[in-house]
């Protein structure tokens, strides 16, 4: 026998069995970076990363599949309070996809992403700055149903949800992913950098380049930020290979 190839009665390796076990656990150290806790260490690389999934044949026939996965949900508390389960929408092929943080007062009424005033804002980046029809992209949040009051998602919250966005993204496999103000960056680049400091550089999540940026509601209150989410969003052009206005 082989040093540390053990053989189990199973007939598998100890050697496999713990390496396997270690992956699992890596990848739930992993998904606390979701709600804070930054793994692997800044300096220390992940341990086996797994090859970038590919496109499935059929994404509205994945895409299907995790609503019907979604049920009428009950895995956390925010069921109680909401009208409706807010999936997302889009082209299931899109080559870009927007992540914001959970539904508002409009999208729960509506049971449609973004289409309240941030999401106007959000609709005239797409359209006046990026030159593309809101249809043709994704667009979706972290949390599917609405925190009351508008409140920030809890920990619990996001990771009972966290599933369902992980298997769209597989589904829908875009170019490129924008995140759009500190929940969807940290959320897609599994850290707790401040969003300031993490806009413009991108990322990436499951070898799909992320661009961090501002959410849409934080540049009605602070038009300034939208110059610099205009440098974001001719970054993204420029990895889709698409023409930047004035260049
Ligand atoms: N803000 C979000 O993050 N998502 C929406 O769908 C609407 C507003």
């Amino acid at each position: 026998m082989s040093p540390g190839k053990a053989d189990t009665p199973t007939g598998a390796s100890e050697r496999d069995e713990i390496l396997a076990q270690l992956l699992a656990h890596g990848r739930f150290l992993g998904s606390l970076s979701s709600v804070g806790v930054v793994w692997p260490p800044p300096g220390v690389q992940a341990l086996g990363g797994a090859p970038a999934p590919e496109r499935p044949e059929d994404p509205e026939k994945a895409l299907q599949a995790v609503k019907d996965e979604i049920g009428d949900c009950r895995r956390c508390r925010l069921a109680s309070g909401r009208k409706t389960i807010v999936f997302g929408q889009g082209n299931p092929r899109a080559e870009l996809m927007f992540i914001g943080e959970a539904p508002g007062a409009e999208e729960d009424e509506q049971g449609l992403a973004f289409v309240g005033r941030a999401g106007q804002l959000l609709t005239d980046i797409i359209e006046k700055g990026l030159r593309m029809r809101r249809a043709d992209v994704w667009i979706g949040n972290i949390l599917k149903c609405r925190p009351p009051q508008n409140r920030n998602p809890e920990p619990d919250e996001v990771l009972a949800c966290q599933p369902f966005l992980e298997a769209q993204i597989r589904a829908i496999r875009p170019r490129v992913i924008v995140g759009l103000g500190k929940f969807g960056a940290h959320w897609l680049l599994k850290t707790a950098e401040p969003i300031t400091r993490l806009r413009g550089r991108v990322g990436e999540y499951e070898g799909i380049p992320v661009m961090p940026t501002y959410h849409p509601a934080y540049l009605l209150r602070n038009p300034a930020g939208k110059k610099d989410v205009w440098e974001d969003m001719k970054t993204v052009l420029r990895l889709l290979g698409r023409p930047v206005p004035g260049e």
